[in-house]
């Protein structure tokens, strides 16, 4: 172990100098090198005569460097070409000549190369005026020389994650060094896992991907890698899971009276997976312990009506309820729809609402005295001065609007409260076992039939005209648009600006006959649901926004929503604010505007939402166009950090990874079975202060 902490600059060939540039990548002893993972490799064994590459393919090719050149930018060429110089090498196998190019090369780069050498270059093999070319390819100088020799005799070579002036010559003869003593890597998966999904030990694994001698190697070592930190990642979950199971709750007891009452009263059928759903919430509030569920369904799916189940089984068990939305638009609006549900039943329910109004006191005084049984409100319910009698059931929409703190808060309010968490993002599978893999979950994956799919479709700016006609058209019929604006990556105030603008176009250009209004994001929350209550009133026929438009808003004569420069959205955003429209009887339309250029990304985004309404499937393709990290945007976290794992790619063994670590967690919470020893040392060492920071 000693001599793993050994300080790398201390390996011979490091010194002070590359110290430095090795402790910029987080390298500072020995260990810390071991766990430096290659990005990738170059595989000489798949080596081809240069004759038969084929165009788009990826290849590795070894050739001597014939002709070094390197070419400035020509005044005809214009601006939009980002480049000033390219670094041009021809090498040849004797079969044919290609090309490397580097655009913009760094003079340190430059001097790498001279005629003569032999070097092995991969990449991607495109084709340039008739020449074949790779652009800035993965290469290496096979030199003479000692060190030289053990790596131009290796069939493969890592390739490390580089940055600054760190070569991967430097890395790889580190290694070499580090490898050429005797060393020791604790394992730390018990043997009947490593036996059961057949992977490497931890020493093997980390010989096998810095020195592969066969492809089989690193691909081997790397899936190790990878399940060793999705397993660990699942097993702080499972017990996260099990600390939340533990705590006592309330028992309810099916008592069949106001939740068959409110069965009997709906104008409609639940669908099965709203039934399903229920059922799910039902079972878990009857057991012992405290439920924390996350309730997820696309917008419209029906959330509203699943968690009043819930409240009504609270309330006959004699407890209350507690609703909780974002702002208060949203709360009235949820208020008024548990009105029409409970009309007839025997049900005390209120809304709570910010500031000072009249009868506020006496509704705070009736909630403490359990006069109340189900409460709506904004952040309002979190106030130091809401008591209850006696909570038993907190409901938290768009809960990813809400701090962990303010969610504490609220079920605080109760003894033992269970805890409902309602989303309508879409999350896929793979992102919900990993940000809220410590929640249960439920999920209503069907929509109320005869719902109309909202038609969308996907226009070049040179159709506005058209389409103006198309809103001007419905707008005269008596319904009702939005106008969402362009986003301006990371900037609030030119979202501001283009939004002003276009609202000011609207207003006074195109529909100089219409009522038109501003909704932006640097208005206070006041302002904003006073101009949503005035569109949903119908005193405003054109609502010109940027993204704030509310998630849950429910306003059934609007059915158009224009977006403009919808190739610069996300798909989960387009598909959030698509479902704005398509709630009422009339048939509703989401027309994307898109501007040139349209990147083929963008093209497959906006082909995707317009072919599909499935909020799953698209935040499947979201996932896989955006990558785990980026999916909620930049502020929502929970996902931890991954250093060789990703979950789109590596669903399978997260699944795996998964359902292994849950079964243990389930069996031996503490980790005291001797056969999970090691398990438990390397957990509570690295682990445990991860599980008690966890937060979604
Ligand atoms: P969301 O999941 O977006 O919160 P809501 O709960 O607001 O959806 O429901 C949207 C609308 O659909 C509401 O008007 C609600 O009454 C209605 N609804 C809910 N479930 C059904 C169903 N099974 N059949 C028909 N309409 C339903
Ligand atoms: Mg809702």
């Amino acid at each position: 172990m000693a001599y793993l902490n050994n300080e790398i600059k201390y390996v011979k060939g490091v010194g002070p100098r590359n110290a430095k540039l090795l402790a910029k990548v987080g390298i500072k002893t020995i260990a810390d090198m071991l766990f430096y993972i290659p990005r990738d490799y170059i595989n000489r064994t798949v080596n081809k005569p240069f004759y038969q590459l084929k165009i788009n393919e990826y290849a590795t090719i070894t050739g001597k460097i014939i002709n070094i050149r390197i070419k400035s930018k020509q005044p005809y060429l214009p601006s939009s070409v980002k480049w000033n110089n390219q670094l041009i090498i021809t090498i040849t196998d004797k079969t044919s000549f290609i090309q490397c190019v580097w655009f913009n090369p760094s003079q340190w780069l430059i001097n790498q190369f001279e005629k003569g050498q032999q070097v092995i270059v991969s990449g991607i093999i495109k084709e340039y005026r008739n020449n074949l070319q790779i652009t800035h390819p993965d290469y290496e100088i096979l030199e003479e020389g000692k060190e030289a020799n053990f790596w131009s005799s290796r069939e493969i070579l890592p390739i490390y994650p580089l940055s600054g002036q760190l070569s991967n010559k430097l890395l790889r003869n580190i290694i070499l060094h580090i490898f050429s003593r005797e060393f020791y890597i604790p394992e730390i998966l018990p043997e009947y896992i490593l036996r059961k999904f057949n992977l490497p030990s931890r020493i093997d694994a980390i010989k096998r991907i810095h020195l592969p001698e066969q492809e089989q190697d690193f691909i081997e070592a790397r899936h190790r890698f990878i399940f060793e930190e999705l397993f660990f990642t699942q097993l702080m979950l499972a017990r996260r899971r099990l600390i939340w199971h533990r705590q006592p709750g309330n028992v309810m007891v099916l008592k069949k009276t106001l939740t068959t009452q409110l069965k009997h009263s709906l104008n409609f059928e639940l669908t099965s997976a709203q039934k399903r759903v229920i059922r799910e919430i039902v079972n878990d509030m009857q057991l012992p312990f405290q439920m924390n569920r996350l309730l997820q369904g696309d917008v419209g799916s029906g959330k509203t009506i699943v968690a009043l189940f819930a409240m009504l089984l609270a309330v006959e068990n004699g407890f209350q309820s507690a609703f909780m939305a974002p702002t208060e638009i949203l709360a009235t609006q949820h208020y008024f729809s548990i009105k029409s549900f409970l009309k007839g039943l025997p049900v005390k329910f209120a809304l709570l609402l910010g500031g000072y109004y009249k009868g506020k006191k006496a509704l705070k005084a009736q909630v403490e005295k359990g006069e109340i049984d189900i409460l709506v409100g904004t952040h309002s319910l979190i106030q130091k001065d809401v008591n209850f009698h006696k909570l038993g059931l907190v409901v938290i929409d768009e809960q990813h609007r809400f701090g962990v703190i303010q969610r504490e808060t609220l079920s605080q309010k109760g003894q033992f409260a269970d805890k409902i968490y309602l989303t309508a993002t879409p999350i896929p599978r793979s992102l919900a076992l990993t940000v809220y893999g410590d929640l249960d979950v439920s999920i209503i994956d069907e929509l109320p039939p005869n719902r109309k799919e909202v038609a969308t479709y996907w226009r070049t700016e040179k159709h506005k005209d058209k389409i103006i006609q198309f809103i001007r058209n419905e707008v005269h019929k008596g319904r009702q648009a939005y106008v969402v604006c362009p986003l301006v990556e990371e900037s609030e105030k030119l979202d501001l600006i283009d939004a002003t603008n276009t609202y000011e176009q609207y207003n006074h250009k195109i529909f100089p006959e219409c009522e038109v209004a501003l909704l932006h994001g640097r208005m206070s929350n006041q302002e904003k649901d006073e101009i949503m209550s005035r569109f949903k009133h119908h005193l405003i026929d054109i609502l010109v926004s940027t993204t704030v438009i509310e998630v849950g808003i429910d306003v059934p004569n609007a059915t158009i929503m224009l977006i403009e420069h919808s190739e610069r959205f996300g798909l989960s955003q387009l598909h959030q604010l698509r479902g704005r429209v398509g709630r009422g009887e009339h048939k509703s339309y989401c027309i994307l505007i898109a501007h040139h250029p349209i990147s083929d990304e963008a093209r497959l985004r906006l082909d995707t939402i317009s072919n599909t309404n499935d909020g799953f499937k698209i935040s499947e393709v979201d996932l896989e166009l955006r990558g785990p990290g980026e999916f909620f945007g930049t502020k929502q976290s929970g996902l931890p950090n991954f250093r060789i794992a990703n979950i789109v790619r590596d669903r399978k063994i997260l699944e795996q990874a998964r359902e292994i670590a849950f079964y243990i967690i389930q069996k031996d919470p503490e980790l005291k079975h001797p056969s999970n020893a090691i398990l438990k040392k390397h957990y509570f060492k690295y682990y445990l202060k991860k599980e008690k920071l966890f937060s979604h």
